[in-house]
């Protein structure tokens, strides 16, 4: 049975749900929620679960078409640059952008989730918690539910299904089912600890605020991100087995004797270390990979359900926004013909989804092995000064990816052409003075064309 207003069916309250239904309401459809977990207004958290998020320019567009970025600068801390600590407590800054006006911000990502599941509930949209998907008929439209406090099973009947229920989909996991349903998983062989440096005895920041701390270990790495109590949210990626792993830290000696030799200045800046590690879970990471991400007009995949991506270029929840900015510009352009919004939508999205899952594996090497190296920050010096040259032409990867729209797949094929030039221009000298800008202007306007660089 049609009823009117249509009813859009989302899984998940996470971050890319309530962003999504606010954007529904607010064009007429009737919206509801079913998430499993509960409302976390109401109940504390689970250990482990209160990482920050780096938010950029995709993710700041798609809140601003919300009405949400002016109230939610509130509840962020802009980081300027990487605050790079060295084995022997020394400290080096490297600014992410060419000006004060490119940073990305922390936040924490359950004051985000918050902020936008409020703003959903005001708009309209009714959230149902602990409400588990079980499964779908994709046909029918027939959605599977247990509630989590009761046990009890249900079956409720759908028009449009959306799963924006994260990397470990139910939605998917239906598809799946399907003939020729095409789906990937990659995992890391690396898992990722939540730590915790509290604010300093006066409530403020016992590092500097506005940076992403980074202390780059070659095969391993600690991060930190500033919160707005004073204390940073941190973040310590390592191998599951090996030398330096997961698999030795297994006592509190171990631990500390690990932390001290490899993070030395961390080590005071973190009274409840033992505790946060052994009761804080490990977590995996994982690239996803599918298609199609449509069944008939019905369903539809959006965020990490679709397009689950390893975190080392915080662009996870700025690629999912990004998704809800693509597809309620379809909804406006073409109305509620949703095979045409869904099949346009997976065509603009996944090529540039698929981009982006290959930038954060290969900027994994980056973060935890190359910021500490020298060529590696002269490299970064000379990109700032083609950029500076060539505005429209040279645009860092980074920049490309963090602080502009331009579609993932255009920056990750720029930005491997850069990757040539630079080798080329900066292998051979050890200074900026003794650039080639003849060669540099050769290789630039013979090989980029100029970018949109609209806001
Ligand atoms: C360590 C780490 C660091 C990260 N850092 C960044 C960063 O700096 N910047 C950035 O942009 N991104 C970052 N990300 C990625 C970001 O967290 C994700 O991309 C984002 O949370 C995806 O949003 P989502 O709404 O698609 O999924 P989720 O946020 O995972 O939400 C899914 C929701 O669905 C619910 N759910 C799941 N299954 C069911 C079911 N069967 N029935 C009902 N409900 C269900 C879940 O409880 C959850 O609430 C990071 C991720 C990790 C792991």
């Amino acid at each position: 049975m049609t009823r009117d207003p249509q009813t859009i069916t989302l899984i998940g309250a996470g971050l890319n749900g309530p962003l999504l239904a606010l954007g529904l309401v607010n064009r007429g459809f009737e919206v509801e929620i079913y998430e499993r977990r509960p409302d976390m207004r109401q109940v504390r958290q689970s250990a482990g679960r209160s990482i920050n998020l780096a938010l950029s320019t995709r993710g700041i567009h798609a809140l601003t078409q919300a009405g949400l970025w002016n109230d939610m600068r509130r509840i962020i801390i802009p980081m300027k640059g990487r605050m790079m600590h060295s084995l022997t407590s020394e400290l080096a800054f490297q600014p992410y952008g060419k000006n004060e006006g490119e940073v990305i911000n922390s936040i924490s990502r359950s004051a985000l989730n918050i902020a936008l599941m409020d703003a959903a509930e005001a708009a309209g949209v009714t959230i149902f918690f602990q409400q588990r998907c079980t499964g779908i008929d994709l046909r029918s439209g027939a959605l599977h539910l247990r509630d989590e406090q009761t046990g009890e099973e249900s079956i409720h009947e759908t028009e449009v299904v959306i799963g924006c229920d994260g990397s470990a989909s139910a939605i998917r996991n239906e598809m799946l089912k399907l003939n020729r349903f095409n789906f990937s998983q990659q995992y890391l062989d690396y898992g990722y600890k939540e730590l915790t440096i509290p604010a300093a005895p006066d409530g403020k920041h016992p590092m500097e605020t506005n940076a992403l701390h980074i202390w780059p270990r070659g095969s391993y790495m600690l991060i930190a991100l500033p919160n707005t109590d004073g204390t940073f949210a941190c973040i310590l990626f390592l191998p599951f087995e090996g030398p330096d792993s997961f698999a030795h830290l297994t006592t509190p000696a171990s631990l500390q004797d690990f932390f001290q030799s490899s993070f030395p200045d961390a080590v005071p800046l973190m009274p409840n270390l033992t505790g946060n590690f052994f009761d804080n879970p490990t977590g995996a990471m994982v690239t996803i990979k599918c298609a199609p991400w449509h069944f008939e007009g019905r369903t539809l995949l959006l965020g990490d359900a679709a397009h689950a991506i390893v975190p080392f270029f915080g662009q996870g929840i700025n690629c999912g926004f990004e998704d809800c900015t693509c597809l309620l510009g379809l909804l406006d352009r073409h109305g509620a013909d949703w095979s045409r919004v869904f099949r346009d939508f997976e065509e603009a999205r996944k090529v540039n989804t698929d981009a982006i899952a290959d930038l954060a594996v290969e900027n994994f090497v980056e973060m935890r092995d190359l910021v500490a190296d020298p060529r590696f920050l002269f490299r970064k010096k000379v990109e700032l000064a083609l950029e500076a040259k060539y505005p429209r032409l040279f645009v860092p990867k980074y920049a490309m990816v963090t602080f502009h729209r331009i579609p993932y797949a255009v920056a990750l094929e720029r930005g491997r052409k850069q990757d040539q030039m630079l080798s080329e221009l900066c292998d051979p000298i050890e200074r900026i003075e003794d650039l080639n800008w003849g060669r540099a202007e050769q290789l630039i306007r013979s090989q980029l064309t100029p970018l949109e660089l609209a806001a």
